[in-house]
């Protein structure tokens, strides 16, 4: 008797493994359909000087509505497609839009691309980039690029020729979700690279736990140290913001507190509330 009914939660466990791939595999084919079709959609997080008196800098991050399940999360679709070796496909058209989106908002805001770890392996992530900045007409400088610390523990010396020819067309670099993977602070001072972005789980706890804050502060000191610009994520509470203004902890600041990602026609509105400051701390929770 036990070992039959081992036998059915074995035979449910199966199942449960079979519909789980089969969903996954659905999930797989609906992704590739969609990235042929081009309907990798792309939001925009707007990232504000401290104060929030100007929008400088707008992060492009993929969106994928699937027609029966809605919003899939880009930390899934992104895996999969990654898993499919089609992840370049969706930064392609992710640089594609957010060229074109940014050519038409105020000359001072520049967008940001994330890359993934694939697009460091390969040098065609060049000529992606210098052939898309020829038929948008966008500026390089416009034009920023992040990559996240733990796709740098990667074939270091392919991703440095990629990231210094990159660099040398005027495009800036920023290495995303810093302070999470396996950090070598050696590597950020001989890598081409000219912002940080501070993780979002370095800024959870710093109102209750002031050693967080220490440790914040520390990174930031180092990173002011080697010339780095600072973005600090996740920025949700006007209290973390406050703190982070005494504290002198960011050069931008990007998170819910100022703004979700928005559509890229709410971005010329936005910069211009900021500027005229009528911009305020959740203002723009969308
Ligand atoms: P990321 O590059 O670190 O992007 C920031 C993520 O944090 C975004 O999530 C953003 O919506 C979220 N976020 C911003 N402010 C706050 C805040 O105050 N609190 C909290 N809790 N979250 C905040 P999203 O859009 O879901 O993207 C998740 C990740 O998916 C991105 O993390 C990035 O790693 C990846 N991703 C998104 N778009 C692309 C893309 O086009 N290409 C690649 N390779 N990866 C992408
Ligand atoms: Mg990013
Ligand atoms: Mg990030
Ligand atoms: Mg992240």
């Amino acid at each position: 008797e036990a070992k039959s009914r081992s036998r059915g939660r074995l035979v449910v466990f199966a199942e449960e493994m079979d519909a789980r791939y089969m969903e996954r595999q659905r999930l797989k084919t609906d992704l590739r359909a969609a990235v042929e079709r081009g309907e990798i959609s792309v939001a925009y997080q707007p990232m504000f000087k401290p104060d929030g008196s100007a929008l400088e800098c707008c992060e492009a991050l993929a969106r994928w509505t699937h027609p029966e399940k809605g919003a899939i999360a880009p930390d899934i679709f992104i895996q999969i497609a990654e898993e499919m070796g089609i992840v370049s496909d969706i930064t392609r058209q992710v640089i594609e839009k957010a060229c074109r989106d940014c050519v038409k908002w105020p000359e001072h805001i520049t967008v940001s691309v994330n890359l993934s770890v694939q697009d460091l392996r390969n040098e065609l992530i060049i000529n992606t980039v210098k052939s898309v900045l020829a038929e948008t007409g966008l500026a390089s400088h416009r034009l920023h690029l992040e990559v996240t610390e733990s796709s740098l523990i990667e074939e270091l010396s392919t991703v440095r020729l990629i990231l210094e020819q990159l660099r040398s067309y005027g495009i800036t670099i920023a290495i995303d979700d810093f302070g999470t993977g396996f950090s070598s602070l050696s590597y950020l001072d001989t890598l081409p690279v000219d912002v940080v972005k501070i993780d979002r789980s370095f800024v959870r706890n710093i109102c209750e736990d002031v050693r967080r804050l220490k440790l914040l502060r520390g990174i930031v000191t180092l990173s002011r140290g080697l010339n780095l610009q600072i973005v600090v994520e996740g920025v949700e509470t006007r209290e973390q913001l406050a703190l982070l203004i005494k504290h002198n902890c960011a050069d931008l600041i990007q998170g819910y507190v100022y703004s979700m990602p928005v559509a890229a026609e709410s971005i010329a509105e936005i910069s211009q509330l900021a500027s005229r400051k009528q911009f305020e701390a959740r203002t723009y929770v969308a």
